[in-house]
C-alpha cells in the first residue's frame, strides 16, 4: 500500500515511527510537508502538487497537523478526501478537536463527562462566569492552547478575574473550568485507534505543578484503565468522528472526566511508557480501513 505522512518536519519521533512502521510491514511511506503541497481545485480531475510534482495513487494518509497549521493542514487533508484517499483523521474532526470549546460541547451533547466548564465574550460578565463553574480555585484556558501552554490555575475569584481581563484584553478567547483538586497534578492519556484504547499512561505534573504535560515536565507511566475510562475514551473519539486520537481524562470523586480529545497525539511518550508499538497499529487501522473504504466505493459500481 502507499501511504503518505503529512508532518512539517520528517526528524520528530512520531512521524520517524509511523514511516518505520509502515516500511516494516511492506507498505511505501512517503512523508510529505503538507506546507509545501498546492492544491487544484477542479471538479474532474482535483490534484495535490507536492514540489512541482502531483502526488498520486495513495491508498491512504495519516495527518500530523500542526496545532499552529490548522488551516492550511486540514484544507490539504480535504484535498485527499476529495480525491478519494482514505484519512486517518478525518480534515472535519481536525478542525472540530482544534477548538477545546467546540470538542467539549460536542462531548457534552453525547452525555460525556467532564469538569464543569463556562465560557463568556465580554469582560462584565467575569463574576458571573466564575461562579457559574462553582467559583475559585478554577482552571482558565485559551481555546487554541496546547501542551499546558495557555493554562492557568487561579486560585482566589480576584486572581481568576485578573488572568481573565488580561487575556480578554488580549482579544484571546477563553474558558474557565471547575479546577479538579483531587486528580493531585496527574492525567490519564489513553491512545485510541478505531474503537479501541490501544495504549494508556498515567502523567504526574512535576512538584508544584497542577499540569501533567510532558512538554511541561511531567513524567509517565503505565497505567491500567477501569472499564468505565476505557469506554468513557472510546465514546469520546467516536463523538469527535476521530480515528485515531488521544484522550486526556481526570480521575474525580465522581468517575472519569474527559479534558480534551486530541488529534495529533504524539508517539514518543506513550511508546516509551508502555513499551507498545502504538505506530504499527496506527498503521494496521489505517491499511484495514483504507481497504474497508474502497471495496464500499467499489461495490457501489
Ligand atoms: P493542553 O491542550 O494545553 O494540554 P489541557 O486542557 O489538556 O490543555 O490542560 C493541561 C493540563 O492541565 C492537563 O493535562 C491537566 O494535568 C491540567 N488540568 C487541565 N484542566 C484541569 C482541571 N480542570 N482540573 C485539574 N487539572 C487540570
Ligand atoms: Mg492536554
Amino acid at each position: 500500500m502507499k501511504i503518505a505522512i503529512l508532518s512539517q518536519d520528517s526528524s520528530l519521533y512520531s512521524t520517524r515511527r509511523l514511516k518505520e512502521a509502515g516500511e516494516a510491514q511492506g507498505h511505501e511511506v512517503q512523508i510529505i510537508n503538507y506546507l509545501r503541497c498546492y492544491m487544484n481545485i477542479t471538479a474532474h480531475k482535483p490534484t495535490i502538487m507536492y514540489k512541482g510534482k502531483p502526488l498520486e495513487d495513495f491508498d491512504a494518509v495519516i495527518p500530523r497537523i500542526g496545532a499552529s497549521r490548522t488551516f492550511y493542514g486540514t484544507a490539504v487533508v480535504r484535498q485527499f478526501e476529495v480525491m478519494g484517499v482514505f484519512s486517518a483523521n478525518d480534515s472535519q474532526a481536525i478542525s472540530r478537536s482544534r477548538d477545546k470549546l467546540r470538542c467539549l460541547q460536542l462531548l457534552a451533547r453525547k452525555g460525556i463527562g467532564l469538569p464543569v466548564t463556562g465560557c463568556a465574550h465580554a469582560t462584565e460578565d467575569i463574576d458571573g462566569l466564575i461562579e457559574s463553574v462553582g467559583g475559585a480555585p478554577v482552571v482558565i484556558k485559551l481555546l487554541e492552547g496546547t501542551q499546558g501552554i495557555g493554562v492557568v490555575l487561579a486560585e482566589t475569584h480576584q486572581a481568576a478575574k485578573s488572568v481573565i481581563e488580561a487575556f480578554r484584553g488580549l482579544d484571546a478567547n477563553i474558558l474557565v473550568q471547575e479546577y479538579i483538586k483531587e486528580s493531585q497534578g496527574a492525567d490519564i492519556r489513553c491512545f485510541v485507534i478505531g474503537d479501541k484504547v490501544v495504549a494508556s499512561m498515567k502523567r504526574q505534573g512535576l512538584e508544584g505543578e497542577f499540569r501533567s504535560n510532558l512538554h511541561r515536565g511531567g513524567k509517565a507511566e503505565k497505567i491500567k484503565l477501569t472499564p468505565e475510562e476505557r469506554s468513557t475514551a472510546v465514546r469520546a473519539v467516536k463523538a469527535m468522528g476521530l480515528g485515531v486520537a488521544g484522550v486526556d481524562l481526570l480521575r474525580s470523586n465522581h468517575g472519569a472526566l474527559v479534558l480534551e480529545v486530541n488529534s495529533s497525539p504524539g508517539l514518543e511518550g506513550i511508546e516509551a511508557a508502555t513499551n507498545i508499538d502504538v505506530a504499527g497499529k496506527i498503521i494496521d487501522f489505517v491499511t484495514k480501513s483504507a481497504i474497508q473504504v474502497k471495496n464500499r466505493a467499489d461495490s457501489q459500481y
